[in-house]
């Protein structure tokens, strides 16, 4: 129960614009087959599940983590290809990494532009970090990047911060680079190219991280297969990371998460093989779902695909496939573009079995 008092007291201190925010929400996935959330689906053996439960066994927990993560941050180096001379910034998740670029360059009325649809993380932390926040809508229809309406709201704007997801969320497209690097090269603040699907196409940022000053390139370890550790990173030039590195809470990485992400990376080519199934499977639900009728997919370089219902039965089809015992994301609702636009996570070939035998169902019983 809330006191009249409370909630008097509430609406008087909590800043008007975190008051305004819904908060971000994950529906309970409680024995359903979970397509929702971009998670590599498979776990690891047994053998490799003791190994690693070894190294744990040395940890010490009483003492506070390496601040700077050491060792973890030389294998992260090693496995993505990081530049010797680039800077290096590790997050709790490559959320927290957003939310440390927003404080450091926020603030004082100062924007950070994006595309939409996109990832939402990028409008809920400028918005309650008290950032204005500029979205440019993508052209129609395959979403690709309106390059002329981002440059010119760059000019109008002049935005301290850039997000751009390649491969994009929720859409999955990847940008052209031509069009990457003009906006990269018209921006007069620092750009962020977010390769969070990294795993799942070859294009990446990373080798042209010494040829521009305002380039930044984000990584996360989520969608590879370590979502549950919160391990993402960020890469440029030292003197952009030595003053985002600031804003970072000591101790950000716990010890967990540092000897298990060193491991795993250590082990990279069991993550490589699962992601590389994924990525083979994407190929064959794409082509499932093209072959069905009343759905079309769009093609996707990350290791989920959005896909279109017809006319007004997108949420009434998410709820059909949630009736089946299948949870994927309804993007009904959430931006003009994706009227009727569902998304699916690439699951293991039994649960994109699953998910096309209930999605089948749902489509023919409406
Ligand atoms: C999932 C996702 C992230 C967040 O990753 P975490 O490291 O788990 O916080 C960042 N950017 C995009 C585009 C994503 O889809």
């Amino acid at each position: 129960m809330t006191s009249a008092e409370t909630t008097a007291l509430v609406t008087r201190w909590v800043r008007p614009a975190v008051r305004a925010m819904a908060a971000y929400q994950v529906p309970d996935a409680t024995g359903l087959v979970k397509l929702d959330a971009m998670e590599n689906p498979y776990v690891w053996s047994h053998d490799l599940r003791q190994a690693w439960t070894q190294r744990l066994c040395e940890v010490d927990v009483n003492r506070y983590p390496d601040p700077h993560a050491r060792a973890l941050a030389a294998t992260v180096r090693d496995t993505m290809g990081i530049p010797p001379d680039a800077g290096l910034l590790l997050g709790n998740g490559s959320d927290e990494i957003i939310q440390m670029l927003a404080v450091t360059l926020g603030g004082d009325g100062r924007t950070l532009l994006t595309v939409e649809p996109g990832f939402v993380m990028y409008r809920m932390i400028a918005e309650f970090t008290g950032m204005q926040y500029e979205g440019v809508p993508l052209a129609s229809p395959a979403f690709s990047l309106d390059t002329d309406a981002i440059l010119s709201a760059i000019e109008r704007t002049g935005p301290a911060l850039v997000f751009l997801a390649v491969p994009n969320n929720p859409t999955g497209n990847l940008f052209a680079e031509a069009d990457i690097l003009r906006i990269v090269e018209s921006a007069p603040g620092v750009v962020v190219i977010d390769e969070a699907y990294a795993p799942f196409n070859d294009q990446s940022f990373i080798d042209r991280l010494e040829r521009y000053p305002n380039l930044l390139v984000m990584r996360t370890m989520s969608k590879m297969g370590l979502a549950g550790l919160r391990l993402g990173l960020l890469a440029g030039p030292r003197a952009w990371i030595d003053e985002i590195d600031k804003t970072r809470l000591p101790y950000n990485i716990n010890v967990l998460t540092q000897e298990s992400a060193r491991f795993a990376l250590e082990h990279k080519a069991v993550l490589d093989a699962q992601t590389d199934q994924i990525r083979a499977d994407r190929e064959t639900l794409f082509k499932a779902l093209s072959d069905m009728s009343g759905v079309s997919p769009f093609p996707s370089d990350a290791n989920f695909i959005l896909f279109r219902t017809g006319n007004g039965r997108g949420s009434m089809i998410h709820r059909g496939l949630r009736e089946r015992g299948v949870l994927i994301k309804n993007l009904d609702g959430a931006h003009p573009m994706l009227a009727d636009c569902l998304r699916v996570t690439v699951g293991t070939p039994e649960e994109n079995r699953q998910f096309l035998a209930a999605l089948d169902a749902a489509l023919s019983s409406g």
